[in-house]
Order: structure tokens, then C-alpha cells, then sequence
């Protein structure tokens, strides 16, 4: 089954209304250069085959589609987590990582250069310049370093050289804007591996092919646990949208699966202190793409708020945009506070401690309408290690017994 609509890249970088490359002229070689290159590079057989390589052997790929019973009985459905928490350095980013720097070292970049919310990216990105030697800046928001502490100490301890943002809101927004100033000083020898599927073209597309493995796992797994290939939903949390676009691409074009992103509501919608984007946002420009994001009426950046360093973003992905406003996927938001009981009941019912970020997809299972034979597959997109501080300054705050 197949819709119409496409939701695929168009040749000039577009989704729908959405996409499209607005860079500074300083840029423009880079882009361009990646633009004309990264599928050609991407499919070489001695790419793909390094590629799945250290996806297999590196990154410890497939990740597992675990039925989760204690979940399934609780909400009356058949839930299937897909456990890129299990992934080297602990969630989904580690896949573009690999697949950027491959690319880096094709295109002959010397130095890496990233930005970092939640630090996962950063450790991803750390992780793969060790590897392959290769110099690794990070721009991290000073209140993001504050809060993720032991991330930025496994940046270190990798080689990385984590640097501070200052300015904003000192999170992952103002670490992209410096990212970015960076790239366009030293654009002869660096390459920018953007952490999610936001950017200018090629970038969103890029991150997403590299992230489909995951989408290309379920549809084995779960042709194998249920005889179907394909599940009825699939359920994702949404930052900027990599781990979403990884684990929906092979079934963008399936009607019979429900695509549905959940997306950080903060301390509630109306409150001011949000980052639900698709609610709140609006069509405008940021970090070189159009999509919807949270402006004032003239164009200033909102600044967004989620007790998640990962989703603490205030624009979404072009394809994420496009699918959202031609209602091909749904979008439920998640307070911190539904989000925080989601990880309490996960590390309960199934001995799973899931990410923060995670915690919104799984937090949104209550808000579904599910039947007992639905099939639902949940991208747990990464593990709790690196929020186990912010989870017992909670427990705390909020006086729960464990
Ligand atoms: C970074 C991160 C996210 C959000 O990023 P996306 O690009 O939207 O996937 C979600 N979960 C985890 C565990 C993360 O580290």
C-alpha cells in the first residue's frame, strides 16, 4: 500500500514546504559539496560495507525488538521496544556518527566539528573521532554541561574538546548557533556532523538514510515476532527528529502503519516553559532550513524549555514538519512530569532505565487509542545513565518512594 503524497527529499532539498538550504555564502562550497557527493559516497560498495561493518562489530547492531509483556498487559496491546539503547555509547546517534565520518574522511576533512544537547551526540561523535583519529571539537550550552556532567567527562576522556556556549539560553540552540560560526571560520578543513535531521540540505536527508538502518531492522524483527512486516504504529520521541526519521523511513510510504512522534511539552503547553514545536511552532527559518518552529510574530527565536537536554529544541525536522502538516504522522506531547513517570514505570514493569528523551514516547502510550491487536513499536532511542542525576534530584524533590 502506497500513498501519493511523497516523503521522500525532492532534488532541490525540499519536503513539501519545508527543507531547502539557507546558508551564508561562506558555506555554500561545503554544502554543495556535500549536496553532490554524499549519495554517490553513501552507496559505494566499500562505504556500505565498512559501514554495516562497525555498525555490526562497533556499535553492537542489530539492536534487539524486545516484547515488552509487563507494558503490553498494562496497555492493552502488543508493545514491541526497539532498543537502540543497547547501541555503543548508549542511544541511536551513534549510527549517523559512523556514517558522517566515513563520509568526512571521503571528502578528506581533518577536523570534526559537533554540537551537543543532551551529550550524546557529542560522546557519538568523540567516539568516532577517536576511532578513526581525526580532531573533535564539541559546542555544548553551559546550563546542558551543567546537567550532564558525566557526558562531557566521556567527551574528555575520549579526546574531544568540549567547548561552552555562553550565550541564549546556553543550550543546544546557542551550542548549534556556535557550531555553525565555527564551521563557516574553518570551512576549508572541517566537517560539521550535524546530531540530527535539521540542518540545511543535504544534512536532514543525510542523517535519515544513515538512521534508516533502524527502520530496516523492525521490519525483519517484526515480521519475525508476528508474521507481518510491517507493525501498526511506530512511536518515536522528537528533538530535532533523527531517531524518529530512522525508524519511521521504510514505512513513510505504508498507510497501514501510524507513524506518531511525541514531542516535549515541558511544564505543560500554555505555560511559556515548553518545546512542543508542532503545537507551538511556526513556519520559519532556523539553522538553515524552513520548518515549523517557536517564533515570535517577528521572527525571534522562542526559547523552548523540556527538563530533557535531548528535546530541549525549538524547531523540528523538515520531514517531521511535512509529515506532521500533511497528517501522515500524529504528534502527542508529554510533560516532564508524565515523562519522569514513564521512566519510573519503565525501570519497574520491564528493568529498562530509558533516557529522558525516550521517556516522552513512552509516556504518550496512555493518550493512544490501542486496540489488543495492535502492534506497536516504541524506539527506545537511548538509556538513563547520563540522567540518573536529574532522576534522583526528582525522586527527591517530589518525595517518591522506589
Ligand atoms: C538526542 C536524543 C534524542 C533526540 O534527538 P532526535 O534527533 O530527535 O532523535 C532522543 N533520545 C535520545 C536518547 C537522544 O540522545
Amino acid at each position: 500500500m502506497t500513498s501519493k503524497q511523497s516523503y521522500h527529499v525532492s532534488p532541490s532539498g525540499h519536503y513539501g514546504d519545508f527543507g531547502g538550504a539557507y546558508i551564508p555564502e561562506m558555506l555554500y562550497a561545503n554544502v554543495e559539496e556535500i549536496k553532490n557527493k554524499y549519495i554517490e559516497i553513501s552507496n559505494e560498495p566499500e562505504f556500505q560495507a565498512e559501514f554495516h561493518q562497525l555498525l555490526k562489530d562497533y556499535v553492537g547492531r542489530p539492536s534487539p525488538l524486545y516484547k515488552a509483556n509487563t507494558l503490553s498487559e498494562k496497555y492493552g496491546a502488543n508493545i514491541y521496544l526497539k532498543r537502540e539503547d543497547l547501541n555503543h555509547t548508549g542511544a541511536h546517534k551513534i549510527n549517523n556518527t559512523i556514517g558522517q565520518i566515513l563520509l568526512a574522511k571521503r571528502l578528506g576533512k581533518k577536523r570534526i566539528i559537533a554540537e551537543t544537547g543532551a551529550g550524546q551526540h557529542g560522546v557519538a561523535t568523540a567516539t568516532v573521532c577517536a576511532l578513526m583519529k581525526l580532531e573533535c571539537i564539541v559546542y555544548m550550552g553551559a546550563v546542558d554541561i551543567e546537567r550532564q556532567a558525566p557526558n562531557v567527562a566521556r567527551m574528555k576522556m575520549l579526546g574531544a574538546t568540549v567547548i561552552p556556549a555562553e550565550s541564549g539560553s546556553k543550550t543546544l540552540k546557542d551550542a548549534t548557533n556556535e557550531a555553525i560560526r565555527d564551521w563557516i571560520n574553518n570551512a576549508e578543513t572541517t566537517h560539521y556532523i550535524i546530531g540530527s535531521a535539521i540542518g540545511p540540505h543535504p544534512y536532514p536527508d543525510m542523517v535519515t538514510r544513515y538512521q534508516s538502518v533502524i527502520s530496516a531492522e523492525i521490519k525483519e524483527q517484526i515480521q519475525e515476532k508476528t508474521g507481518k512486516d510491517y507493525p501498526d504504529y511506530v512511536v518515536a520521541c522528537v528533538g530535532g527528529g533523527s531517531n524518529a526519521a530512522g525508524a519511521f523511513y521504510h514505512f513513510l510510504h505504508d498507510d497501514r502503519v501510524q507513524l506518531i512522534l511525541a514531542e516535549a511539552a515541558g511544564k505543560g503547553i500554555d505555560t511559556g516553559h515548553s518545546a512542543a514545536t508542532s503545537i507551538l511552532g511556526t513556519k520559519g527559518i532556523i539553522h538553515g532550513c524552513m520548518t515549523l518552529l517557536m517564533q515570535t510574530p517577528d521572527g525571534q527565536i522562542v526559547e523552548p524549555y523540556s527538563l530533557s537536554a535531548g528535546l530541549d529544541y525549538p524547531g523540528i525536522g523538515p520531514l517531521h514538519a511535512h509529515l506532521i502538516t500533511t497528517k501522515r504522522a500524529k504528534v502527542y506531547a508529554a510533560t516532564d512530569d508524565e515523562a519522569m513517570q514513564a521512566v519510573l514505570e519503565l525501570s519497574a514493569a520491564e528493568g529498562i532505565i530509558p533516557a529522558l528523551e525516550t521517556a516522552h514516547a513512552l509516556a504518550i502510550l496512555s493518550k493512544m487509542d490501542l486496540k489488543s491487536e495492535d502492534n506497536v513499536v516504541i524506539c527506545l532511542s537511548g538509556r538513563g545513565d547520563k540522567d540518573l542525576n536529574t532522576y534522583l534530584k526528582y525522586i527527591e524533590e517530589h518525595k517518591i518512594e522506589l
